[in-house]
């Protein structure tokens, strides 16, 4: 059976004052169902690109996929109109993002909205969609539901609205659910329900899950396997727990000596020095990570690394680790 999904080789540029330049460069991974993969990386890295070429939200004239493959259930889908795509996304395939404020219209009652969804894809009467409403609502948690179904997204707390947009992303049982940094804007308490609310849905319907985030705690909490992605390249890809067990990439080893403890809410990633070059300033030969690299050897800016599988299932794209380039005494 093909994967639920498979991007291979995915290639999405921006166009920057009439030029083109690849926000993600080269991507190739697969989401199996009943899988949460995370992507994670610091803002920059193309994570989000990487969602949007997928789903087909890129914005227009600006963001296209320029090369790749996007197969979803084993049907190539990157060359779908605007009607092909209409018609799996909500329904197939599902998106919720981190500020719910900005997807939720301020002018409709939560219901109104969670029912639109319902009446993109089935054939519902009025009532039937109501009644819909209301469960989906008792299951991602909200209280009260025959009441809240009747209220405006501001009379609810970021936490509710964030469940509401999880009601309306699971309102179809989509195959896959891409979610985009869903609570980062949340207090940790609140964040870690979501993150159970989104497990447990994901293993009662044996759904896909991308799970973008910066946050190194989350991807431990809640996914299966990690890709690590630095300006729109993957560094490093393999199960979670030889993620954090053994970090290969200096990038990795660099993030994991930053997590924060639970109860400072700071800037996670700010303690590795530097930024991650912008789109126009891209390197186009050598390892993208190298003017920030702790380990950088003089052939990083004159080699480019390739993704290469180091370990069984754990793949790594640095240097230090390809065996064309052996390097003594630097693996610690
Ligand atoms: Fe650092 Fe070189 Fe590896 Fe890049 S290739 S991560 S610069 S050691
Ligand atoms: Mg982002």
């Amino acid at each position: 059976k093909a994967p639920l999904l498979e991007v291979k080789g995915l290639e999405t540029s921006f166009s920057i004052e009439g030029k083109d330049y690849n926000a993600v460069d080269g991507v190739s991974f697969t989401v199996d169902r009943g899988k949460v993969v995370g992507i994670v990386g610091e803002s920059g890295c193309g994570k989000s690109v990487m969602s949007l070429s997928v789903m087909q939200l890129l914005p227009k004239g600006i963001g296209k996929i320029r090369n790749g493959e996007v197969l979803f259930d084993g049907e190539e889908i990157q060359s779908f109109n605007e009607k092909q795509m209409n018609q799996i996304r909500g329904k197939d395939m599902a998106m919720i993002f981190q500020e719910p404020m900005t997807s939720l219209n301020p002018v409709f009652t939560i219901g109104y909205q969670i029912e639109e969804v319902l009446h993109n894809h089935f054939k519902l009467s009025k009532k039937e969609a109501r009644n819909k409403s209301v469960q989906l609502l008792s299951a991602v948690g909200i209280p009260r539901a025959a009441k809240i179904v009747d209220e405006y997204p501001h009379q609810l707390s970021g936490g509710m609205r964030q469940r509401v947009m999880i009601a309306m992303a699971i309102a179809c049982q989509p195959k896959l659910l891409i979610a985009d940094e869903p609570t980062t804007a949340l207090d940790v308490t609140v964040q870690a329900q979501i993150l159970e609310l989104l497990k447990d849905i994901q293993t009662k319907n044996d759904m896909g899950i991308v799970l973008i985030t910066h946050d190194l705690g989350v991807v431990a909490e809640s996914c299966d396997e990690v890709i690590v992605m630095y300006a729109g390249k993957i560094v490093e890809k393999t199960d979670v727990e030889s993620l954090f067990t053994k970090p290969k990439h200096p990038y990795t080893k660099l993030m994991m000596g930053s997590i924060p403890r639970l109860e400072e809410d700071t800037e996670k990633l700010e303690t590795i020095k530097g930024i991650v070059p912008s789109l126009t300033k891209m390197p186009q030969v050598g390892c993208r990570f190298a003017n920030r690299c702790p380990k950088a050897m003089p052939e990083c800016t004159e080699i480019t690394p390739q993704l290469e599988e180091n370990e069984q299932g754990h793949e790594v794209a640095c240097l230090l680790y390809e065996t064309s380039h052996p390097k003594e005494g630097v693996l610690g």
